[in-house]
Protein backbone atom coordinates (compact mmCIF):
# COMPACT_ATOMS: atom_id res chain seq x y z
CA UNK A 1 0.00 0.00 0.00
CA UNK A 2 1.27 3.39 -0.88
CA UNK A 3 -0.14 6.52 0.69
CA UNK A 4 1.82 9.42 -0.24
CA UNK A 5 2.31 11.76 2.79
CA UNK A 6 1.39 15.55 3.09
CA UNK A 7 2.95 17.41 1.03
CA UNK A 8 4.77 20.80 2.06
CA UNK A 9 4.33 23.31 -0.76
CA UNK A 10 1.05 24.99 0.57
CA UNK A 11 1.86 24.57 4.38
CA UNK A 12 2.18 27.66 6.16
CA UNK A 13 0.19 27.15 9.20
CA UNK A 14 2.79 23.99 11.22
CA UNK A 15 5.49 24.35 13.77
CA UNK A 16 6.96 21.34 12.23
CA UNK A 17 8.45 21.17 8.81
CA UNK A 18 10.50 18.49 6.67
CA UNK A 19 13.42 16.87 8.73
CA UNK A 20 16.68 17.42 7.84
CA UNK A 21 18.02 14.84 5.37
CA UNK A 22 20.22 13.64 8.07
CA UNK A 23 17.71 13.13 10.38
CA UNK A 24 15.11 11.86 8.31
CA UNK A 25 17.93 8.79 7.45
CA UNK A 26 18.89 8.81 11.38
CA UNK A 27 15.17 8.44 12.30
CA UNK A 28 14.76 5.59 9.93
CA UNK A 29 18.04 4.05 11.32
CA UNK A 30 16.85 3.76 14.76
CA UNK A 31 12.85 3.34 14.47
CA UNK A 32 12.57 -0.19 16.04
CA UNK A 33 14.63 1.20 19.31
CA UNK A 34 13.47 2.05 22.71
CA UNK A 35 15.22 4.79 24.75
CA UNK A 36 12.81 3.66 27.30
CA UNK A 37 14.46 0.05 27.90
CA UNK A 38 18.32 1.73 28.39
CA UNK A 39 19.20 -1.87 29.53
CA UNK A 40 18.75 -3.19 26.24
CA UNK A 41 18.92 -0.33 23.63
CA UNK A 42 22.11 1.31 25.53
CA UNK A 43 23.08 3.25 22.28
CA UNK A 44 20.03 5.52 21.41
CA UNK A 45 20.18 5.63 25.35
CA UNK A 46 23.67 7.02 24.83
CA UNK A 47 22.30 9.46 21.65
CA UNK A 48 19.94 11.15 24.19
CA UNK A 49 22.73 12.07 26.32
CA UNK A 50 24.34 13.53 23.44
CA UNK A 51 20.72 15.18 22.68
CA UNK A 52 20.50 16.58 25.61
CA UNK A 53 23.93 17.50 26.01
CA UNK A 54 23.67 19.46 22.51
CA UNK A 55 20.63 20.98 24.01
CA UNK A 56 22.57 22.36 27.33
CA UNK A 57 24.79 23.87 24.69
CA UNK A 58 22.40 25.85 22.41
CA UNK A 59 20.39 27.31 25.95
CA UNK A 60 23.27 28.24 27.77
CA UNK A 61 23.42 25.35 30.39
CA UNK A 62 26.14 23.94 31.81
CA UNK A 63 25.21 21.16 33.14
CA UNK A 64 21.96 20.11 31.49
CA UNK A 65 19.83 17.22 32.93
CA UNK A 66 16.50 16.14 30.62
CA UNK A 67 15.52 13.71 27.70
CA UNK A 68 13.99 13.98 24.66
CA UNK A 69 10.17 13.87 24.69
CA UNK A 70 7.37 12.99 22.63
CA UNK A 71 6.67 16.77 21.82
CA UNK A 72 5.95 20.55 23.71
CA UNK A 73 3.15 18.87 24.77
CA UNK A 74 5.01 16.39 26.93
CA UNK A 75 7.97 18.50 28.48
CA UNK A 76 5.38 21.17 29.64
CA UNK A 77 3.04 18.68 31.55
CA UNK A 78 6.58 17.12 32.75
CA UNK A 79 7.47 20.80 33.84
CA UNK A 80 4.79 20.81 35.70
CA UNK A 81 4.81 17.97 37.35
CA UNK A 82 8.05 19.00 38.65
CA UNK A 83 7.12 22.18 40.24
CA UNK A 84 3.63 20.53 41.85
CA UNK A 85 6.00 17.43 43.42
CA UNK A 86 8.15 20.02 44.83
CA UNK A 87 5.78 22.53 46.09
CA UNK A 88 5.03 22.55 49.56
CA UNK A 89 0.96 23.02 49.61
CA UNK A 90 -1.29 20.72 48.34
CA UNK A 91 -3.37 23.17 46.43
CA UNK A 92 -0.27 24.40 43.65
CA UNK A 93 -0.96 26.79 41.44
CA UNK A 94 0.71 27.79 37.95
CA UNK A 95 0.66 31.15 36.51
CA UNK A 96 0.86 32.01 32.52
CA UNK A 97 0.36 34.63 30.61
CA UNK A 98 -2.57 34.27 28.03
CA UNK A 99 0.09 33.78 25.09
CA UNK A 100 0.53 30.11 26.90
CA UNK A 101 -0.09 27.17 25.11
CA UNK A 102 -3.09 24.94 25.70
CA UNK A 103 -0.79 22.03 26.95
CA UNK A 104 -0.71 23.91 30.45
CA UNK A 105 -4.70 23.07 30.25
CA UNK A 106 -3.80 19.50 29.78
CA UNK A 107 -1.33 19.50 32.44
CA UNK A 108 -3.07 21.45 34.84
CA UNK A 109 -6.32 18.87 34.27
CA UNK A 110 -4.19 15.53 34.79
CA UNK A 111 -2.20 17.21 37.48
CA UNK A 112 -5.10 18.59 38.43
CA UNK A 113 -3.03 21.99 39.46
CA UNK A 114 -4.82 25.42 39.32
CA UNK A 115 -4.28 26.66 36.43
CA UNK A 116 -3.90 30.81 36.36
CA UNK A 117 -4.14 32.75 32.99
CA UNK A 118 -3.18 36.42 33.55
CA UNK A 119 -3.24 38.44 29.96
CA UNK A 120 -0.27 39.67 27.92
CA UNK A 121 0.47 43.72 27.37
CA UNK A 122 -0.12 45.90 24.01
CA UNK A 123 3.12 43.52 22.86
CA UNK A 124 1.41 40.22 23.15
CA UNK A 125 4.40 39.81 25.97
CA UNK A 126 3.02 38.65 29.40
CA UNK A 127 2.12 41.71 31.47
CA UNK A 128 4.27 41.76 35.01
CA UNK A 129 1.90 43.56 36.86
CA UNK A 130 -0.65 41.10 36.37
CA UNK A 131 1.39 38.48 36.69
CA UNK A 132 2.82 39.94 40.18
CA UNK A 133 -0.50 40.30 41.21
CA UNK A 134 -1.41 36.80 40.77
CA UNK A 135 1.28 34.70 42.23
CA UNK A 136 0.68 34.03 46.05
CA UNK A 137 2.63 31.35 48.71
CA UNK A 138 0.86 28.38 46.68
CA UNK A 139 2.49 29.08 43.33
CA UNK A 140 4.71 26.15 42.34
CA UNK A 141 5.11 27.46 38.80
CA UNK A 142 5.36 30.91 37.04
CA UNK A 143 5.68 30.19 32.23
CA UNK A 144 7.13 32.42 30.23
CA UNK A 145 7.29 32.01 26.82
CA UNK A 146 10.05 32.40 24.72
CA UNK A 147 8.05 31.97 21.21
CA UNK A 148 5.00 32.39 21.53
CA UNK A 149 2.84 30.39 19.53
CA UNK A 150 0.54 33.09 18.14
CA UNK A 151 2.96 35.80 17.61
CA UNK A 152 6.34 34.77 18.15
CA UNK A 153 6.81 36.87 20.97
CA UNK A 154 9.38 36.56 24.20
CA UNK A 155 8.33 37.35 27.39
CA UNK A 156 10.42 39.35 30.01
CA UNK A 157 12.03 36.07 31.25
CA UNK A 158 14.38 37.53 33.97
CA UNK A 159 11.65 39.84 35.25
CA UNK A 160 9.54 36.53 35.65
CA UNK A 161 12.14 35.31 37.71
CA UNK A 162 12.12 37.26 39.95
CA UNK A 163 8.36 37.58 40.76
CA UNK A 164 8.46 33.33 40.48
CA UNK A 165 11.31 34.01 43.03
CA UNK A 166 9.33 36.28 45.31
CA UNK A 167 7.18 33.31 46.03
CA UNK A 168 9.62 30.97 46.50
CA UNK A 169 7.80 29.49 42.92
CA UNK A 170 9.57 27.69 39.92
CA UNK A 171 10.04 29.28 36.71
CA UNK A 172 9.65 27.45 33.87
CA UNK A 173 10.27 28.74 30.01
CA UNK A 174 8.30 26.75 27.23
CA UNK A 175 10.66 28.19 23.92
CA UNK A 176 9.49 24.79 22.00
CA UNK A 177 9.15 26.40 18.80
CA UNK A 178 11.38 29.42 19.68
CA UNK A 179 14.64 27.44 21.28
CA UNK A 180 16.07 27.20 18.27
CA UNK A 181 16.07 30.56 16.67
CA UNK A 182 16.84 32.58 19.83
CA UNK A 183 20.08 31.81 19.99
CA UNK A 184 20.93 34.19 16.84
CA UNK A 185 18.57 37.09 18.33
CA UNK A 186 19.24 39.80 21.20
CA UNK A 187 16.60 38.09 23.40
CA UNK A 188 17.13 37.00 26.94
CA UNK A 189 15.71 34.15 27.12
CA UNK A 190 17.58 31.05 28.29
CA UNK A 191 19.33 29.36 31.50
CA UNK A 192 22.25 31.46 31.29
CA UNK A 193 20.17 34.76 31.12
CA UNK A 194 18.02 33.69 34.33
CA UNK A 195 17.10 32.10 36.83
CA UNK A 196 15.14 29.43 34.74
CA UNK A 197 14.48 25.95 35.98
CA UNK A 198 12.75 24.09 33.52
CA UNK A 199 12.94 24.76 30.08
CA UNK A 200 10.61 22.90 27.05
CA UNK A 201 12.93 23.05 23.76
CA UNK A 202 11.50 20.92 20.98
CA UNK A 203 14.12 19.59 18.39
CA UNK A 204 10.89 18.40 15.95
CA UNK A 205 9.70 22.11 15.54
CA UNK A 206 12.76 24.68 14.10
CA UNK A 207 15.36 22.18 15.16
CA UNK A 208 14.48 20.09 11.63
CA UNK A 209 14.13 16.94 13.22
CA UNK A 210 11.60 14.04 12.65
CA UNK A 211 8.77 13.74 14.82
CA UNK A 212 8.62 12.96 17.40
CA UNK A 213 11.41 15.01 19.23
CA UNK A 214 10.75 17.44 22.06
CA UNK A 215 13.04 18.20 24.72
CA UNK A 216 12.63 18.63 28.44
CA UNK A 217 15.49 20.61 30.44
CA UNK A 218 16.50 20.40 33.64
CA UNK A 219 18.58 23.17 35.98
CA UNK A 220 19.88 20.12 37.82
CA UNK A 221 19.32 16.34 37.88
CA UNK A 222 17.45 16.34 41.11
CA UNK A 223 14.95 18.56 39.75
CA UNK A 224 14.13 15.44 37.24
CA UNK A 225 14.30 13.02 40.48
CA UNK A 226 10.69 14.49 41.28
CA UNK A 227 9.21 12.59 38.37
CA UNK A 228 11.31 9.37 38.53
CA UNK A 229 9.12 6.21 38.98
CA UNK A 230 11.04 2.52 39.99
CA UNK A 231 10.61 -0.07 36.70
CA UNK A 232 10.97 -3.15 38.40
CA UNK A 233 11.03 -5.44 35.52
CA UNK A 234 13.35 -3.14 33.09
CA UNK A 235 16.96 -3.45 34.09
CA UNK A 236 17.48 0.03 34.62
CA UNK A 237 16.03 1.35 37.98
CA UNK A 238 14.14 4.47 36.76
CA UNK A 239 12.03 6.37 34.44
CA UNK A 240 11.44 10.07 34.24
CA UNK A 241 9.58 10.06 31.10
CA UNK A 242 5.65 10.09 31.15
CA UNK A 243 5.71 7.45 28.42
CA UNK A 244 7.35 4.34 28.40
CA UNK A 245 8.31 2.53 25.37
CA UNK A 246 9.04 5.80 23.18
CA UNK A 247 10.34 5.70 19.43
CA UNK A 248 14.57 6.34 19.32
CA UNK A 249 13.40 7.68 15.82
CA UNK A 250 13.11 11.14 17.42
CA UNK A 251 16.12 10.60 19.86
CA UNK A 252 18.61 10.05 16.58
CA UNK A 253 17.14 12.21 14.44
CA UNK A 254 17.35 15.24 16.79
CA UNK A 255 21.17 14.17 17.33
CA UNK A 256 22.21 13.83 13.59
CA UNK A 257 20.38 17.23 13.33
CA UNK A 258 21.83 19.06 15.41
CA UNK A 259 25.31 17.98 14.67
CA UNK A 260 24.63 18.93 11.24
CA UNK A 261 23.35 22.17 11.93
CA UNK A 262 24.33 23.79 15.80
CA UNK A 263 25.29 26.70 15.15
CA UNK A 264 25.71 27.66 11.69
CA UNK A 265 22.99 25.77 9.96
CA UNK A 266 20.59 27.09 12.31
CA UNK A 267 21.70 30.67 12.01
CA UNK A 268 21.39 30.72 8.38
CA UNK A 269 18.23 29.08 8.57
CA UNK A 270 16.78 31.69 11.00
CA UNK A 271 18.12 34.71 8.56
CA UNK A 272 16.12 33.26 5.77
CA UNK A 273 13.19 32.45 7.85
CA UNK A 274 13.32 35.88 9.54
CA UNK A 275 13.75 37.60 6.44
CA UNK A 276 10.97 35.90 4.49
CA UNK A 277 8.76 36.58 7.68
CA UNK A 278 9.73 40.55 7.06
CA UNK A 279 8.79 40.37 3.12
CA UNK A 280 5.61 38.41 3.72
CA UNK A 281 4.53 41.11 6.46
CA UNK A 282 5.52 43.54 4.31
CA UNK A 283 3.73 42.29 1.94
CA UNK A 284 0.44 42.21 3.16
CA UNK A 285 0.68 45.53 4.90
CA UNK A 286 0.95 47.38 1.29
CA UNK A 287 -2.22 45.67 0.56
CA UNK A 288 -3.94 47.65 3.46
CA UNK A 289 -3.74 44.92 6.13
CA UNK A 290 -2.80 45.13 9.64
CA UNK A 291 0.29 43.05 10.28
CA UNK A 292 1.54 42.38 13.69
CA UNK A 293 5.06 42.97 12.95
CA UNK A 294 7.41 39.70 13.32
CA UNK A 295 10.02 40.04 15.84
CA UNK A 296 10.68 36.09 15.04
CA UNK A 297 9.90 34.33 12.10
CA UNK A 298 5.78 34.72 12.70
CA UNK A 299 3.32 36.66 10.86
CA UNK A 300 -0.18 37.46 12.03
CA UNK A 301 -2.03 39.91 10.14
CA UNK A 302 -5.85 40.67 10.12
CA UNK A 303 -7.60 39.12 6.53
CA UNK A 304 -11.18 39.00 6.16
CA UNK A 305 -12.52 35.87 6.88
CA UNK A 306 -14.24 35.64 3.49
CA UNK A 307 -10.49 35.70 2.18
CA UNK A 308 -9.26 33.22 4.70
CA UNK A 309 -11.42 30.77 3.64
CA UNK A 310 -11.21 30.84 -0.02
CA UNK A 311 -7.45 30.50 0.50
CA UNK A 312 -7.97 27.29 2.50
CA UNK A 313 -10.22 25.94 -0.18
CA UNK A 314 -7.20 26.55 -2.44
CA UNK A 315 -5.03 24.38 -0.72
CA UNK A 316 -3.07 26.88 1.79
CA UNK A 317 -3.06 25.17 4.80
CA UNK A 318 -3.15 28.00 7.12
CA UNK A 319 -4.49 29.18 10.23
CA UNK A 320 -5.74 31.62 12.98
CA UNK A 321 -5.24 33.42 15.78
CA UNK A 322 -7.56 33.51 18.86
CA UNK A 323 -8.82 36.58 17.80
CA UNK A 324 -8.87 35.49 13.78
CA UNK A 325 -5.90 37.26 12.55
CA UNK A 326 -4.38 35.15 9.79
CA UNK A 327 -0.95 33.31 11.23
CA UNK A 328 2.02 32.05 9.11
CA UNK A 329 4.64 30.45 10.53
CA UNK A 330 8.04 30.35 8.64
CA UNK A 331 9.50 27.40 9.02
CA UNK A 332 12.51 26.04 7.48
CA UNK A 333 10.45 24.49 4.30
CA UNK A 334 8.48 27.57 3.76
CA UNK A 335 10.64 29.51 0.75
CA UNK A 336 10.02 32.81 -0.89
CA UNK A 337 8.80 31.18 -3.98
CA UNK A 338 5.65 29.67 -1.88
CA UNK A 339 5.30 33.27 -0.71
CA UNK A 340 5.34 34.80 -3.39
CA UNK A 341 2.94 32.44 -4.70
CA UNK A 342 0.34 33.06 -1.62
CA UNK A 343 0.74 36.61 -2.16
CA UNK A 344 -0.28 36.00 -5.97
CA UNK A 345 -3.19 34.13 -4.92
CA UNK A 346 -4.49 36.19 -2.46
CA UNK A 347 -4.26 39.02 -5.26
CA UNK A 348 -6.01 37.01 -7.40
CA UNK A 349 -9.09 35.91 -4.63
CA UNK A 350 -9.34 39.77 -3.26
CA UNK A 351 -9.84 40.87 -7.29
CA UNK A 352 -12.50 38.83 -7.64
N1 LIG B 1 4.70 25.13 23.35
C1 LIG B 1 4.63 25.99 22.32
C2 LIG B 1 5.13 27.39 22.49
C3 LIG B 1 4.11 25.58 21.09
O1 LIG B 1 4.04 26.44 20.08
C4 LIG B 1 3.67 24.23 20.97
C5 LIG B 1 3.11 23.74 19.71
O2 LIG B 1 3.03 24.41 18.73
C6 LIG B 1 3.75 23.38 22.08
C7 LIG B 1 4.27 23.86 23.26
C8 LIG B 1 3.26 21.95 22.01
O3 LIG B 1 4.13 21.19 21.26
P1 LIG B 1 3.71 19.76 20.66
O4 LIG B 1 2.63 20.02 19.67
O5 LIG B 1 4.99 19.27 20.06
O6 LIG B 1 3.26 18.91 21.77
Amino acid sequence: MQIEPQAFDRVLSSMCTEPHPVAREAAERFLATNPGDPGTYPTITALEDDAVAMLGEITGLEEPAGYIASGGTEANIQAVRIARERAETRTPNVVMPESGHFSFQKAADVLGVDLRIVPTDDSFRADLEAVRACVDEQTAMVVGVAGTTEYGRVDPISELGDIAASVGAMLHVDAAWGGFVLPFTDHEWHFGHAPVDTMTIDPHKMGQAAVPAGGLLARSDDLLDALAVDTPYLESTSQATLTGTRSGAGVASAVAAMRELWPEGYREQYVRAQHNAEWLADALEKRGYDVVEPTLPLVAADLPRSTFDALRADGWRISRTATGELRVVCMPHVTREMLASFISDLDRLEVR
